[in-house]
């Protein structure tokens, strides 16, 4: 071995592939023949330096049968010591037995100290011992060599143990290459085997490579897809109205959309990475807000009603309504706040404008309503007094009104001789005054009864009742030679008494306020909806318009006693007897033509 401070000036040592040969049998050949054994060594030489020369080797100057060379790579050592073995085994097979030439080699991947074209070291002397252990025409490798080949070369291996080699410590594991001792059949199977694995190998690649090519297609699409949609979420963002920031844990901005940069004409730079409370003029920094945007990650709270108003910086007295909620996304800041600001000014200031409307409206209704159940219930007041008076007076005036007559008529009697004309005058006078009061009685009395006295509502016949009131109307039909016109009248739901009274005041007009011609009354319906107007009509002296109205009121009268007498109550009777009936009264005229009364009632179901 080869110290290495002697070598240290003008050597190297490197790592690389070391290919021993030798001749099997030199001294013997040399015995039988020095001249010719050396000749044909140097040929043998020639041949294997130029397969070494093929494989990209090198021989280096090496002693007597002994040929060393060096390589970059084992695989070419290994083929290069295969191509010389079959070379050489070619050759042999020209020459006869006893000039064959036959090598042992060995191969060694080890460490070599190179000096003056010379190569020394445990590398050399491993592959020298390795090469020993070869038989003729054979070749045995290092496991170091062995781990290199094993995978790439077709070649089978035969392990042959440990052997020592001389200054060593370790000793060397060895491998015999035997594939060339195989049939041809079996290298051409084993190799066929190979090439079967390495296609199943090249198959299995190239599946995997375009299952790797449609993920990556896959994958494409998805990214393509995914850029898409942050480009219209982007555009999206842009067109939300309302502003919104993004905070991290510690409430510092992370983002802002436009909307908020534009709603608080605030820039990014005074804005993002800063804490919500430290913005503008300090209008975020309310303790509640921070207390409730603090709980949010640690408690995944949100909130939706925090409302707020302020003196913002540029924008004015505003309020907001702010929204807050957790955000989860992934990467390293996974837990961030998206909080939304609202602005709710006009709708607050409308609402509560409409609140305050609504207060007041309420008010003024609650007081009309007051002042209208005060009304009723003075109106109904009245009316009971009124009814209650009308009672009384009819019944309590009668009385004396009878007495009154009695003596009036009794003095008429008594003292027609003793009275003188203008006295019989006057008390006729008074006789006709007591009578048309006792009219009045009757009719004030008439009226309170309409709804003190009323009977429950029947089907009833109009024709009939029409009947009863013609023949009670007789007289004065005669008196007047009026003529009467009757339709046929179909039923309704009345109180028979009462729907007569309406005939009768309504037809009993018709033939009082009559002109100088005599009176046509014509009677008659149209049926409506669930209703009946039933209509009288006559060709008397009309009303004005601006009374049509009015003649339904007690007591109104447009004439004198004298020319048409009456007590101006029957109209007022007959509306409440058909408002009772829950229908409606009503007149249409003409002065000097004549007028038409309408009056409603609810038809009976057949
Ligand atoms: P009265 O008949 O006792 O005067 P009403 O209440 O029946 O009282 O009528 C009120 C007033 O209406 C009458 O005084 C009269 O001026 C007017 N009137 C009623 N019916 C007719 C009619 N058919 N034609 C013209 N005027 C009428």
């Amino acid at each position: 071995m080869i110290k290495g401070k002697l070598v240290e000036e003008s050597s190297t040592r490197k790592l690389c592939a070391i290919l021993s040969a030798d001749v099997k049998g030199y001294s013997l050949l040399m015995g039988q023949d020095e001249v010719a054994t050396v000749q044909s060594l140097k040929s043998y030489r020639e041949v294997i330096a130029a397969i070494v020369l093929q494989y990209r080797g090198r021989v280096v100057d090496s002693p007597g049968d002994n040929i060393l060379a060096e390589f970059a790579s084992v695989v070419d050592a290994v083929e290069c010591a295969v191509a010389i073995q079959r070379e050489i085994k070619v050759r042999n097979a020209e020459l006869p037995e006893d000039r064959r030439m036959k090598f042992r080699i060995g191969v060694n991947l080890g460490d070599v100290i190179k000096e003056g074209g010379r190569l020394y070291g445990d590398g050399v002397n491993i592959s020298a011992r390795i090469e020993s252990l070869a038989e003729a025409g054979e070749i045995c490798i290092s496991e170091t060599v062995y781990d290199h080949v094993e995978k790439k070369l077709p070649l089978a291996y035969e392990y042959l143990g440990e052997h020592e080699v001389k200054n060593i410590e370790k000793p060397i594991r060895v491998y015999r290459i035997i594939a060339e001792r195989k049939p041809l059949g079996e290298i051409e199977d084993k190799t066929k085997e190979k090439l079967q694995l390495e296609l199943d190998e090249l198959g299995r690649k190239r599946e995997e490579l375009d299952t790797q090519k449609v993920q990556t297609q896959g994958k494409e699409r998805v990214l393509r897809e995914a850029l898409d949609y942050i480009d219209l979420a982007g555009r999206i963002v842009e067109t939300i109205g309302e502003p919104m920031v993004v905070l991290d844990k510690d409430l510092r901005v992370v983002l802002a959309i436009p909307s908020f940069y534009k709603t608080f004409q605030a820039t990014p730079e005074e804005t993002e990475g800063r804490l919500i409370y430290e913005l503008g003029n300090g209008q975020w920094n309310i303790p509640r807000l921070r207390e409730l945007l603090e709980d949010i990650i640690p408690k995944n709270a949100s909130f939706d009603d925090f409302e707020m108003e302020h003196d913002f910086p540029v924008i004015g007295r505003k309020t907001m309504r702010l929204i807050a909620k957790r955000i989860v996304k992934h990467g390293p800041t996974s837990n961030l706040i998206l909080l939304v600001i609202e602005d709710i000014t006009v709708q607050k200031r409308a609402k509560e404008t409409l609140t305050r409307a609504h207060a007041e409206l309420e008010e003024r209704v609650n007081e009309r309503t007051a002042e209208l159940v005060q009304k009723t219930r003075e109106l109904s007041r009245s009316n009971a007094e009124l009814e209650y008076f009308a009672h009384v007076a009819s019944h309590d005036l009668k009385e004396p009104l009878i007495v009154v007559s009695g003596f009036l008529n009794l003095l008429s009697r008594r003292y027609a001789r003793k009275l003188d004309d203008k006295a019989k005058t006057f008390i006729s006078q008074a006789l006709d005054a007591s009578v048309r009061m006792q009219k009045l009685i009757d009719d004030l009395l008439s009226f309170s009864r309409v709804s003190t006295q009323g009977k429950e509502f029947e089907a009833t016949d109009c024709n009939l009742v029409l009947d009863q009131v013609m023949k009670d109307l007789q007289p004065a039909i005669e008196e007047s030679r009026a003529r009467i016109f009757r339709d046929p009248l179909p039923s309704v739901m009345a109180d028979p008494v009462q729907l007569a009274r309406v005939f009768q005041n309504l037809i009993g007009n018709a033939l009082k306020f009559r002109t100088d011609s005599p009176p046509k009354v014509h009677i008659g319906a149209e049926g409506l909806d669930h209703e009946l107007q039933i209509f009288v009509k006559d060709n008397g002296i009309g009303i004005a318009p601006e009374n049509l109205e009015k003649i339904f009121s007690m007591l109104e009268r447009l004439h004198s006693s004298e020319k048409y007498p009456g007590t101006g109550m029957g109209l007022a009777i007959c509306k409440k007897i058909v408002e009772r009936h829950g229908g409606r009264i009503w007149v249409e005229s003409e002065p000097g033509k004549g007028s038409t009364f309408f009056f409603t009632m609810q038809t009976a179901d057949k």
